[in-house]
């Protein structure tokens, strides 16, 4: 017999949620022990885990309700269908086994301060490993010029040290984006063929980490710009003074802006908020085309944007954020 805590764990399932499959019918009425505490039976064990994993492989209720009153009640036929989506099901519990002890690891691992077990490390490296692959591609005979990691040199138009050849994408190494590939790319190929003598502009690249919520940036940080000697001034907003955050009940993050308080021209922007992605592009036009903060300031910017929370933080230059209009106009 099983108190319902003890079965939670087994099945790696909170007791609200057993609870809940017990009322809606999915599971027998356990039995009630003196103290009046619910005790399950092993077999309960085995039909919970049947549950959860279809449950994670968007079983309706209703549908699992129908499998376990066929394999309670089933004919032969039926248990041959029941058998193969017990495959499906046991294949997708060992997944489920598998995740469930690599959380617990790393919340143990966080809670201790350890290091990470080394098939742990081994998954992050793999996965964030990137190198050109250059060897064996004759391109020294080419009078191509490498770098030390391997990476094709070009000049500021892309042109490799052979006049003939240029090079884009990640074999250079830096800016690794598909959108820098594609037009790193075009340029190249206008260059070499029509001699444009068009420059590489990464200055204002932006740059999205898919996280929740996102990290957006474009231009330099605060502390690039000031190594570049620029007279720096850094508006930060927090987005719970957007009122599209507000409304979207989702105030994470901030927005925090870099601009050179000479030239009085954004130099970087650096958002982390829901949708950052979204907000970041109307930053990285500005830092392109070198646009005066005053521009960006006398721009209409929709009301309940996210992207409104950039004129925000643009307003906020310099000034008391708590005495901001809602629509900052
Ligand atoms: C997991 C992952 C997720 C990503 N997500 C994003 C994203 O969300 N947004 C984004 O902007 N970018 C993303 N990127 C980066 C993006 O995929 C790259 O920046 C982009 O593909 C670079 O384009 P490329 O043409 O330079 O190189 P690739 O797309 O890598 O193309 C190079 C081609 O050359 C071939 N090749 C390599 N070596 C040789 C050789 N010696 N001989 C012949 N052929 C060779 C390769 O097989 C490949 O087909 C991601 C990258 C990874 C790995």
């Amino acid at each position: 017999m099983l108190r319902i805590g003890e079965m939670g764990e087994k099945v790696d399932l909170p007791a609200q949620t057993i609870r809940y499959y017990e009322r809606m019918g999915l599971l027998p009425k356990p039995e009630r022990a003196s103290n009046g505490y619910r005790l399950y039976q092993e077999p309960d064990v085995r039909r919970l885990r049947f549950i959860r994993s279809a449950r994670a492989l968007d079983f309706s209720l209703d549908d699992i309700q129908e499998i376990l009153d066929l394999r309670d009640h089933g004919t032969a036929p039926c248990r041959v269908v029941m058998g193969l989506m017990a495959r499906q099901i046991d294949a997708n519990d060992q997944r489920i086994r598998e995740l469930t002890r690599l959380r617990a690891e790393l919340t143990r691992l966080h809670k201790t301060g350890l290091r990470m077990p080394e098939d742990v490390q081994m998954k992050i490296l793999i996965a964030t490993g990137r190198r050109p692959n250059t060897e064996g591609l004759g391109l020294d005979e080419a009078g191509v010029e490498l770098g030390s990691r391997g990476q094709i040199l070009v000049d500021a138009g892309l042109r490799t040290s052979n006049p003939d050849a240029y090079a884009a994408g990640d074999v250079l190494d830096r800016d690794m984006f598909v959108y820098v590939a594609a037009h790193g790319g075009m340029l190249a190929v206008e260059n070499a063929l029509t001699g444009a003598g068009r420059k590489y502009d990464a200055g204002y690249i932006p740059r999205i980490t898919f996280t929740d919520p996102q990290i957006a940036s474009a231009g330099v940080t605060e502390a690039q710009a000031r190594q570049q000697g620029h007279e720096v001034e850094v508006s930060t907003l927090p987005m719970d003074v957007v009122p599209r955050a507000l409304v979207g009940r989702d105030t994470r993050g901030f927005i925090k802006l870099v601009v050179d308080g000479a030239a009085v021209r954004l130099l970087g922007a650096h958002i982390l908020a829901p949708e950052a992605g979204e907000i970041i592009q109307t930053a990285a036009l500005a830092i392109r085309f070198g646009l005066p903060v005053s521009e960006l300031r006398g721009t209409m910017f929709p009301y309940l944007t996210n992207s409104g929370g950039l004129k925000l933080a643009v307003v906020a230059l310099g000034k008391d954020i708590a005495m901001l209009s809602c629509c900052a106009g």
